[in-house]
């Protein structure tokens, strides 16, 4: 088998995911004093429903600060699914997309689980719909099945492992020392990169995300040409021609890492620029620059920032307080199925110290 073993996406498909972000509705602007009665209206809410904020570092800087100021979370897949596990509080509220509310339900189903908006879904998952997965799956029965966080409740009930950005290289490494064959999906150019990096092959789905895949080769030398001194930090989920131009690949814990340890003075990064918020807090001195999506060939669906994260504002955060609603609803067997994959990728991360076993809060 080569490396080009690959499962393409139909194109109604990957025309789907373009309507989708097109159609993601934008937050209306708010002044300062509408954001700061909100803002206090929703500390009120979280501390009578013993609710806890559990949110992504691509969501907008109000809920990461707010989340950071009431005893939550801002962090990555990972940490999110991990501190919701462990946290006390009654009711979750995830800011961020889809996946990762079934995610945190999935590991607390006792617990209350809100989304700002349900519809705020990852260009991921919907490329890889559970049926056509299945059967890509059922074809290929002595693979090990590896799927990326980014993914539906159902797809990951298909598979034998869940992985992140955060933790999929030492997994893919670890299945590889045992001699297993592996299905990857969705994402692939982090299945590209982790090919490179292990030298393993493997079968994979081609999917993409819309933010990471329009970062531009071209344009990025160009840039880095004007700002010679700038170190590269890009997230594996771009185009291989970026990732080649990178001093330091890897998921959100490690480009943040990266701002805060080197010793450099300024950053191109190829991730979704609300990560600035908590890169800019751990190195306030430091300058960022958005690596270019816009030049040849570009389609700018996202411009660096993800149209399904943008959909969390503080408006429909308190809305969804407020009317207990929407919740996140699991079928319980699939939920178990599931769980099961999700459960063994935690286990490996805290054995292997890639998560803590009991999560500090506003990491
Ligand atoms: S940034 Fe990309 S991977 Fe993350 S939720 Fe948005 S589309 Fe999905």
């Amino acid at each position: 088998m080569s490396s080009s073993a690959a499962q393409q996406i139909p194109l109604q498909l990957e025309a789907r995911i373009a309507q989708l972000a097109a159609d993601a509705p934008t937050q209306p602007w708010l002044g300062r004093e509408q954001k700061q009665a909100l803002r206090a209206e929703i500390k009120q809410l979280l501390q009578t429903q013993n609710a806890q904020l559990v949110a992504h570092y691509y969501v907008d800087d109000e809920l990461q600060s707010l989340a950071e100021e009431t005893g939550g979370i801002v962090a990555d897949s990972l940490e999110m699914a991990n501190f919701g596990a462990h946290t006390s509080a009654k009711t979750l509220v995830v800011c961020g997309v889809r996946f990762m509310g079934e995610t945190a339900k999935m590991l607390s189903p006792e617990k209350t689980v809100l989304m700002p908006d349900l519809q705020a879904t990852c260009s991921l998952d919907v490329g890889c719909p559970a049926k056509e997965f299945g059967e890509f799956c059922a074809a290929h029965p002595q693979h090990k099945v590896v799927v990326y966080a980014n993914t539906s409740v159902e797809v990951k009930a298909l598979a034998d492992w869940v992985v992140t950005s955060g933790n999929a290289l030492q997994i893919v490494r670890h299945l590889k020392e045992q001699g297993h064959k592996i299905i990857w999906a969705p994402d692939r150019h982090l299945g590209n990169w982790i090919e490179q990096q292990t030298g393993i092959e493997m079968l994979r789905w081609q999917g993409h995300c819309i933010v990471h895949d329009e970062f531009k080769s071209y344009e990025l030398q160009a840039l880095r040409e004007q700002h010679p001194q700038a170190k590269v930090l890009v997230h594996p989920e771009s185009p291989a021609a970026v990732v080649a131009q990178a001093d330091v690949v890897g998921s959100t814990k490690v480009l943040l890492n990266a701002v805060q340890t080197l010793p450099d003075a300024q950053f191109i990064v190829a991730t979704d620029y609300n990560i600035f918020y908590k890169m800019q807090q751990l190195a306030p001195h430091k300058q960022l620059l958005v690596a270019p999506t816009g030049g040849h060939g570009a389609t700018c669906k996202s411009c660096a920032h993800c149209p399904w994260m943008a959909m969390n504002g503080l408006q429909n955060l308190r809305d969804c307080l407020l009317n207990q609603a929407p919740q996140i609803q699991l079928d319980e067997t699939i939920r178990q199925k599931a769980l099961a994959s999700v459960q063994r990728m935690l286990d490996f991360s805290r054995q292997t110290g890639l998560v803590s076993a009991a999560p500090s809060p506003s990491s």
